[in-house]
């Protein structure tokens, strides 16, 4: 199936011809085709977005939400549609699409949705001055968005929900290597009765297309996602011409297992963080670090659950593990495997591609569990972003503190203990934009979302998103 951009409310080929294959990671065969857009695509999106933003910033609250809950409620009537794809261009289980990826895409709209109506600004009265100030919260103007393919409707809508809502006009990309369900929301779009040019989506190559988005003198903020390297190029690129950014990067959390945590409740929890998703999840715990008296009955009760985890086609129901995203993709997870057993690790499981019956070609392989021999050895620094997981014991806090916190990155970390103190005091110390204790992955979207250090600058969620899709103007009254 081929799918085109969609621009001031129109589905339009890209205007050099050039096109991309589109993969299904399942069979590893081409099954569509998607525009490559250029920087004349990009200019026609910008036109399209500059000419409706006046009209869709004095759109009033009520009718932008409207239309925010509108698209929301056709993505979940629309569910079973959205998912399907989901998985054909991503290699995702169906069911975790149906069960988290669409129903979140479609909260994310209803949440800004319902959040612009709360948002407020603040004033300050100057006592002693007869004067008095206010916060003017305006929309930026035409916005540029860009996505990752781990997550594609979800973090594609988790940005343009909250653009849209702040009354700005978008011009969005999402991966070139998961482009089929924004292209099917712009389909959404047009039926929810969004005016034309006020989202634009082009799909290309982040080198051509991101890159167009990025360069553009007039697209005055850019909220990415993906990883730190082209992270750091994007940056490097907007920030002679002072856009806003908002950057959510690459991580390498760890998960931190204490002697007096719940076992069973931890160990079934675990085997989700490590490997949900194929482990392509940038909130993944992919170190694990025990506690040294429970180390061993957990490294053979966790080898043993893995193993059980079934990998196979996306379709199918009983399948744990699907495919990986793309085959450069697969090549460089498994690359990661002979480094570990350069670098003396050790592959308690997994570690190999494998062929599913029928589906030979496919990008399918093993959860891995490696047990390093130190915190310091590239698969415990480097991010993998696939199903591998490494393990190794602990001694004491202060220990683990400081391997934890001795890497890069710094997105989320996992902490599993019920020793109230200790949770306190590690909370404090760990370097991590978010810290989950007792649990993992457990999202509430009116939090600020982000990473520290390698992992980004800025925050998603709730207002912050939207302080972030406006400009704050100080007006100062005296009377
Ligand atoms: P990527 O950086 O290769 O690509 C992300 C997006 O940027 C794609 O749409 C791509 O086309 C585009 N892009 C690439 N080069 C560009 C350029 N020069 N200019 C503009 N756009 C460009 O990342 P990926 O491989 O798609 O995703 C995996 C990475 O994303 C991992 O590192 C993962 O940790 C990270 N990630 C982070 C979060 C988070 O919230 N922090 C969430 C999901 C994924």
């Amino acid at each position: 199936m081929n799918i085109q951009n969609y621009i001031n409310g129109k589905f339009m080929p890209p205007i050099a011809n050039g096109w991309l294959d589109n993969y299904n990671p399942a069979n590893g065969e081409v099954y569509g085709q998607i525009p490559n857009s250029s920087k004349e695509d990009v200019e026609n999106a910008y036109i399209a977005a500059k000419s409706a933003f006046p009209t869709w910033s004095q759109t009033t609250l009520e009718e932008r939400s409207r239309v925010l809950i509108k698209i929301s409620e056709l993505l979940e009537e629309n569910l079973q549609q959205f998912a399907e794809a989901e998985s054909l261009d991503n290699g995702k289980p169906v069911w975790l699409a149906k069960a988290i990826d669409i129903p979140r895409a479609a909260s994310n709209f209803r949440f800004f949705g319902n959040a612009i109506t709360q948002f407020a600004s603040e004033s300050h009265e100057s006592i002693g001055h007869d004067a008095i100030n206010y916060t003017l919260r305006q929309p930026i103007g035409v916005v540029g968005c860009i996505s990752p393919w781990n997550l594609p409707l979800y973090l594609f809508t988790w940005k343009i929900a909250p653009a849209l809502a702040a009354g700005n006009s978008v011009i969005a990309k999402p991966s070139e290597v998961t482009p089929m369900t924004a292209f099917l929301l712009s389909e959404i779009c047009l039926e929810a009765g969004l005016p034309k040019g006020v989202l634009n989506i082009v799909h290309g190559l982040g080198t051509t297309t991101g890159q167009a988005i990025v360069e553009h003198p007039d697209i005055k903020a850019i909220s990415f996602t993906g990883g730190t390297a082209t992270g750091a190029h994007i940056a490097k690129v907007a920030a002679p011409m002072f856009k806003k950014l908002s950057l959510e990067l690459g991580g390498k959390n760890p998960n931190i297992i204490f002697a007096d945590s719940d076992y069973e409740d931890m160990l079934e929890t675990t085997v989700r963080s490590s490997f949900a998703n194929q482990g392509q999840i940038c909130l993944c715990g992919s170190r694990i670090f025990v506690e040294v008296s429970i180390y061993e009955k957990f490294k053979t009760d966790f080898v043993k659950k893995v193993k059980t985890l079934r990998v196979g086609h996306p379709s199918e129901e009983k399948t744990k593990i699907g495919a990986l995203a793309s085959k450069s993709h697969l090549e460089k997870v498994l690359s990661y495997v002979d480094i570990a057993e350069q670098e003396g690790g050790k592959i308690l499981c997994g570690g190999k591609r494998i062929g599913v019956l029928g589906y030979e070609n496919g990008y399918y392989m093993e959860p891995t569990v490696i047990e390093v021999p130190s915190d310091e050895c590239r698969v415990n620094q480097e991010e993998i972003f696939g199903p591998v997981v490494t393990i190794m014991p602990f001694n004491n806090e202060d220990e683990v503190l400081q391997m934890a916190n001795k890497v890069k990155y710094g997105l989320s970390a996992t902490l599993w203990t019920n020793d109230l103190k200790r949770t306190m005091r590690m909370s404090n110390q760990l370097q991590a934009g978010i810290i989950w204790v007792n649990t993992w992955m457990m999202r509430d979207l009116r939090t600020p979302f982000g990473g520290i250090k390698a992992s980004g600058v800025g925050r998603e969620g709730g207002f912050e998103a939207l302080r972030f899709f406006t400009e704050a103007k100080n007006v100062c009254i005296k009377y």
